[in-house]
């Protein structure tokens, strides 16, 4: 495997949150151990797995280089993991790079010449790559050719450079955002979902025995119902859980030893940390549940505003815990029940409520 090690640091906006979806440094350490080296081993994603399985074996029995695939999801779901098992399976050496470090069109063409055949190139933010890196893309995925080009102004000339045929696997977080003839040169797309409490309890279980630590089904159970659908903070959860095991007890995972730890950790019941209840409890305390606009809001809690929109919000929406209306930040039902709070409207007796039924 080959990484490119011009690609930036990971997007730290999130500050080394324990339940952020994205990589921080202490993950990439542990997770090459973690990941899971077969479609067999992945967890979870049957519909992905079963599609992707069939386009690798059909590949496989021609003798031919898979067809170019498309990943999309949220950070931390398994797109780097599916990529470097697409390279197993085809038994084809892998190279990983990021729409990011691709700026100018010869950085691709750089990598694309030194490609062998057969080879993966995993693609990471493919979103993010510049608009000509784009362009030349277009062409070495459908004719395994670029055109590079030599000198600058009238005279500059275009070379045509055979490719060998390779693998595209493109990720992204946000397929809308990809241009269509560029969706279009991927002969398969995968749409990644969050994982079912189960399926974390599994990979739960399956890395607790790669990291040597002992866990039971219940202490699994809570560890994955705090994990926000996803692998990377279920392991992550997992990790800190087994701290707080060795220290306070004798190491053995159970659900109260779990919900204890991450009780330390501030990582509630849903997965929720100090600041996603943060804004919550402002926007029920202070606002009656809202609506109250976002940088009123983040005001509230002291946060920048591209804090409280981009962290803390897409997984309290996502939860069904808050609702973003035209005319501000609204609280759900659910919210106030999840901190054990009463609405205004029906404190007291809640006649008015009744009434309201009757009055017909
Ligand atoms: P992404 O590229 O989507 O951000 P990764 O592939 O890096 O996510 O996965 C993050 C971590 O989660 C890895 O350590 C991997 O071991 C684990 N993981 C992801 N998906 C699965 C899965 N389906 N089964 C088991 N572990 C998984």
């Amino acid at each position: 495997m080959n990484w490119d090690d011009t690609a930036p640091p990971a997007d730290d906006t999130e500050g080394g949150r324990l339940v952020a979806a994205a990589a921080d440094g202490d993950d990439q350490a542990v997770e090459a151990a973690l990941r899971p080296k077969s479609l067999a081993e992945f967890v979870g994603q049957e519909r992905v797995r079963e599609q992707l399985d069939l386009v690798l074996k059909a590949a496989r029995q021609r003798g031919a280089t898979a067809d170019h695939v498309l990943l999309s999801g949220a950070p931390g779901l398994g797109k780097t993991t599916l990529s470097m098992i697409i390279a197993a399976e085809m038994e084809a050496p892998i190279r990983i790079t990021s729409g990011p470090a691709i700026q100018h069109a010869g950085d691709l063409a750089a990598i694309l010449s030194s490609l062998q055949e057969g080879e993966v190139l995993f693609l990471d933010e493919i979103h993010r790559m510049s608009r000509p890196a784009e362009e030349m893309l277009y062409m070495a995925m459908e004719d395994f050719r670029v055109d590079v080009i030599v000198g600058k102004g009238p005279g500059a000339t275009a070379i045509p450079l055979e490719l060998p045929p390779f693998t595209l696997v493109g990720a992204t977080t946000r397929a809308g955002l990809l241009p269509p003839p560029l969706r279009d040169r991927f002969g398969f797309t995968a749409h990644m979902e969050f994982y079912e409490p189960a399926e974390l309890e599994r990979v739960i279980h399956r890395s607790a025995e790669l990291l040597d630590v002992t866990i039971d089904t219940d202490g699994a159970a809570e560890i994955a119902g705090r994990s926000r659908g996803t692998p990377r903070i279920a392991n992550r959860l997992l990790r800190r859980v087994r701290d707080y095991a060795q220290v306070k007890a004798d190491g053995f995972i159970t659900q109260e030893i779990a919900a204890a730890a991450l009780r330390v950790y501030e990582v509630d019941a849903r997965g929720l940390d100090r600041l996603d209840r943060a804004v919550l409890e402002a926007l029920l305390k202070l606002f009656a549940g809202g609506p109250v606009g976002l940088s009123t809001l983040a005001v509230a809690v002291g946060e920048e505003r591209e804090t409280v929109e981009e962290v803390a919000e897409p997984f309290l929406v996502r939860e069904g815990l808050l609702a973003r209306t035209p005319r501000g930040r609204v609280a759900t039902p659910a919210a106030w029940a999840h901190l054990g709070l009463v609405p205004p409207q029906t404190q007291g007796s809640g006649t008015a409520g009744q009434q309201g039924l009757f009055r017909a």
